[in-house]
This record gives C-alpha cells, sequence and structure tokens, in this order.
C-alpha cells in the first residue's frame, strides 16, 4: 500500500463576539480555521472546508495544488465555519462526496437554515456566506483512501452536539475538527458544566488512542500539532468548570479564565460564554 501523507491549510477570521472588555488581549482577536488534506500517491481526502466564499476559493486552489483525485470530503461536526464550503468545493470537484456522520448532519441541518446562516453567520460576514449545502449521511464508521482505513471517532456534545474526529491509524494522525483546541479559546457557548465533563471524557478516548500527530479546528498558526493539544484543552475545561463555581459575574468568570490562559487567541470566544452562562451584565 502506498504511504499516506497530510498537509494543512489554516485561514484566519474575525470572531464571533465583539464587544469585549478592554484588556491587552487586542492582537488575539481573531481566529483560525484549519483543512487537512490526507493524500496517497493519486487519492485525496479533505477534513472540513472554511466559513466565507473567498477561504472556500483558497481552500479549492490549495487542494489543486496537491494534484491528487479528491475522493471525499469528510465534515467533523456541524458548525458553519467547518461546513460551509460543501457547495463550492463539490461544484470544484465534482467526483468527490462530502460525507458526514447522523450527528453532524443534525446540527449542519440547523446551520444551512436561513435562521442561522443568513441571520447569524451572514450579519457577521456579510455577504460572503456560501449557498448552503448538505453532505450525505456516511453509512458505518469507516471509509478508505488507497486501501488505508480512516476511522470515525464519535466525540458526542463537546462544542456542540454530535461531533467526531477521524483517525488515520496508518499515520497516527487524528482531525479532531473542535474536540480538540490549539492554544485558542474553546468555544463554551453551547456547554453547561454537565457537557463539559462529558467532552473531558471525549478528550481522554483521543488520548487513549495514542495519536502522534493531533490537528485542531482552530489552531494558532505559531504552534504545532503535538498530542498535548489534547491535554491543555482538559486543563483548559477543568479550569472553566472550576471558575465557573467559584465567580459569580460574566466579568469575573471572563478575568479568572484569562488569567490562567492569557495567550490563547479568540479572547472573544470566551467572553461570549461567560455572558451566556453568567447572565449579560
Ligand atoms: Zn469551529
Amino acid at each position: 500500500m502506498p504511504d499516506l501523507h497530510y498537509d494543512t491549510l489554516l485561514v484566519r477570521r474575525e470572531g464571533l463576539t465583539r464587544d469585549l472588555p478592554p484588556g491587552d488581549n487586542e492582537d488575539l482577536r481573531w481566529v483560525t480555521n484549519s483543512s487537512t488534506l490526507i493524500f496517497g500517491d493519486q487519492d485525496a481526502v479533505l477534513v472540513d472546508t472554511f466559513t466565507t466564499i473567498e477561504q472556500n476559493e483558497r481552500l479549492i486552489a490549495w487542494v489543486k495544488d496537491h494534484d491528487r483525485r479528491l475522493t471525499h470530503i469528510y465534515l467533523t461536526h456541524g458548525h458553519g465555519d467547518h461546513v460551509y464550503g460543501i457547495g463550492q468545493l463539490l461544484e470544484a470537484f465534482p467526483d468527490a462526496r462530502a460525507l458526514a456522520t447522523a450527528g453532524t448532519l443534525a446540527e449542519a441541518s440547523l446551520q444551512t437554515e436561513d435562521d442561522y446562516r443568513v441571520g447569524f453567520w451572514g450579519r457577521l460576514f456579510p455577504g460572503q456566506i456560501p449557498d448552503p449545502v448538505l453532505p450525505e449521511l456516511l453509512d458505518g464508521h469507516h471509509f478508505s483512501l488507497e486501501g488505508h482505513d480512516l476511522r470515525v471517532v464519535e466525540a458526542g456534545h463537546t462544542d456542540t452536539q454530535g461531533t467526531t474526529a477521524l483517525s488515520v491509524p496508518a499515520i497516527r494522525l487524528l482531525v479532531s475538527g473542535d474536540v480538540v483546541y490549539n492554544n485558542t479559546h474553546m468555544y463554551l457557548a453551547e456547554t453547561t458544566r454537565e457537557t463539559r465533563t462529558e467532552w473531558i471524557s471525549a478528550l481522554r478516548t483521543l488520548e487513549a488512542l495514542e495519536p502522534a500527530h493531533v490537528i485542531a479546528g482552530h489552531k494558532d498558526p505559531d504552534r504545532d500539532d503535538d498530542p498535548r493539544n489534547i491535554t491543555e484543552s482538559i486543563q483548559y475545561l477543568t479550569d472553566f468548570n472550576d471558575a465557573e463555581r467559584t465567580t459569580t459575574t460574566p466579568l469575573e468568570l471572563y478575568e479568572t479564565m484569562l488569567g490562567l490562559h492569557p495567550r490563547r487567541a479568540n479572547p472573544g470566544s470566551l467572553w461570549g460564554a461567560a455572558k451566556l452562562i453568567k447572565g449579560t451584565p
């Protein structure tokens, strides 16, 4: 069997929560999205797409540069910033199939409705969100690339409902979607203390796979894909659960977490969660 390789494209965009308290983190108010191409001699599989029309055009050009036949686009979860590029990608690569689990499909169905796509994402990125296309339901939890097994790992409710990661045992690669974050504030606005505890269990399941490379859906471009990103994500959630217990106002929760994690990208995500969980000040 031919060897497999992978390559990751990162794009940077503005965060979703933009009314942050004043502070010395102006230089961190952005977030990246990652898309990973796994490829053999002839074929390739892409994991996740991007938010805006322009970002997805860049993704298409980057995939074409790899000069492989794109067979599948796998979507790790249903959030718009990962699934909105499906239509553009399928148009550019008509032989490819976009695949997702039932959990991803359920969330993607919500995110492609006008309420959400136009009312939420469209307001934050006016005129930039592509037309909605849903993936097909993946039958089972495996598919293959040039004879190598690609395994879907169900992670349950992490930063949203029904999330997954994609494991490529042949090269000890884990494309984690938003189950793991790389030096970026984790998106907790859809979580409760109970789901954050489930999220920690999902991270331990990923840790037990002993991957050598872990590619987070949101990644600090200056950091590598070391599996310690799993441990750091567990620490972040543990710290948040503690801080949520010991603080009262959104600002207290936000500042307590920033004290522990001052240099993660996208503090707006933390502020958004703090306001939701503690009530808007
Ligand atoms: Zn995301």
